[in-house]
């Protein structure tokens, strides 16, 4: 068991955590962010798969940002990365039908669509539900059969009742940077670039087991025993999580944290032989009234020699032959035309109407306490949503630095 002090510490070490540390780190403070996984980017989780070619990458999580991440381009801007930014080619996301894989306008029924759309110029999404929104702008058809399984895929789960203002919040667009982007190696790389620099001091396999209140500081506990004394403390981890670790501690806060719902998603990606895959190339396939809501592609990322595939399952506890079965069935090849397999629990939170309320709860409790809470469970999931966060945290607890 060792003892340490420091000025801030960082728990959890996805992108969210991650950005605060390099936020901090350009404020003058050395953050230490502890992982509790033997890698970092969380959510953020590009597979390599082994070729005699060499490495091909899938992606079991995030896997496209858009040039409206403002503060992802800073930071990459910042570490002097936006020159090895990868485009993706502009493909299509289709539609798995009883008749095959179809794309999604084919599936729309147009006069409702058209009777429907006019009122996309007169509702707003504030205090809507995604069902209430949605299925009014494109007509309760539309959105069970295409648009509703559509929005599921985005953020695999059941969206019907997350708040439509969370979805695809608009925001400003850096025209000079690709629209859609990745890195070679696939967005994990993102995050082991803010962990490399030397700004920051970063521990993996460091999960936290406790959080005390000391000496207007807080002691971190990690599961190996080690004890670190910080004055400001990050909380860069799921809200049930975060809500288990200062439940002795900040009961209220805890409280208001454990009534913020999370679901599990259980992804698999798939190596395969270029020409043993005869579906045409594509982003993703979305499914609606399946085991799985979405399948995401490496097609934007063309290979002559290998496919790759990430198919997001619902939480069913499907066994993973059986997940490969459905695999296969989809992308019409044999089992053992699957060259390698790779699963990764991941877990998204499930937002409700008048989450904004408890966003301001939460805030209110912290008042001007030295703790912050950022991730994906605040405005929106989305890599830059979470990053919006915490920037706006870091300004708020780093201020004085
Ligand atoms: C399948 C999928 C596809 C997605 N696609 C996209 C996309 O294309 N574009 C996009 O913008 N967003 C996408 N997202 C959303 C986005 O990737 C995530 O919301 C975001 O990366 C979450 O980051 P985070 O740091 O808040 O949380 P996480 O990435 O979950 O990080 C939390 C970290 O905390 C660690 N941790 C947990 N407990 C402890 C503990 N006790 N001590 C220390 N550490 C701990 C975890 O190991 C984890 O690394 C996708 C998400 C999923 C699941």
């Amino acid at each position: 068991m060792s003892s340490d002090s420091v000025d801030l510490v960082v728990v959890g070490g996805g992108i969210s955590g991650l950005g605060f540390a390099h936020m901090a780190a350009r404020k003058g403070i050395r953050p230490l962010v502890l992982e509790a996984g033997q890698r970092v980017g969380g959510a953020l989780c590009s597979h390599q798969f082994s070729t005699p070619e060499g490495d091909f990458w899938t992606e079991l999580g995030a896997h496209t940002c858009y040039n409206s991440y403002g503060n992802l381009l800073q930071i990459l801007e910042d570490l002097g990365c936006l020159d090895g930014l990868l485009a993706k080619e502009k493909l299509s996301y289709r539609l798995l039908t009883p008749q095959g894989i179809k794309s999604i306008p084919s599936q729309l029924g147009f006069v409702e669509l058209i009777r429907s759309l006019p009122r996309l110029f007169s509702l707003k999404k504030q205090g809507q539900t995604v069902v209430g929104y949605f299925a009014a702008i494109v007509g309760a058809h539309n959105y069970r059969r295409v648009v509703g399984p559509a929005l599921d895929a985005v953020i695999c789960q059941d969206a019907s009742q997350f708040p439509a203002e969370a979805l695809f919040r608009k925001k400003p667009r850096r025209k000079e940077i690709i629209r859609n982007f990745t890195v070679a190696g696939g967005v994990e790389t993102f995050a082991r670039k803010i962990a490399q620099q030397p700004a920051l001091d970063v521990r993996t396999g460091a999960a936290v087991s406790e959080i005390r209140r000391e000496d207007g500081g807080y002691q971190v506990i990690t599961s190996e025993g080690d004890a670190i004394f910080t004055r400001k403390l990050v909380m860069a981890v799921a809200p049930d999580v975060a809500a288990r670790l200062l439940a002795a501690q900040m009961p209220d806060l805890a409280e208001v944290l454990e009534s913020i719902e999370m679901v599990q998603i259980e992804s698999v990606s798939v190596l395969l032989p270029a020409q043993k895959c005869g579906i045409e190339p594509l982003a993703g396939i979305i499914a609606p009234e399946d085991r799985f809501f979405s399948a995401v592609s490496r097609d934007p990322v063309p290979d002559d020699r290998y496919r790759g595939f990430s198919f997001h399952f619902r939480p069913e506890g499907l066994d993973i032959e059986a997940k490969l079965l459905r695999i296969c069935q989809v992308l019409g090849v044999q089992r053992e035309d699957v060259m390698a397999v790779k699963e990764q629990l991941n877990r998204l939170p499930a937002l409700r109407l008048g989450h904004d309320v408890l966003v301001s709860r939460l805030d209110q409790l912290i008042g001007n306490q030295p703790i912050a809470f950022t991730g994906n469970w605040f405005s929106g999931v989305s890599i830059e949503d979470s990053l919006i966060r915490s920037a706006s945290e870091c300004g708020r607890l780093c201020r004085n630095a």
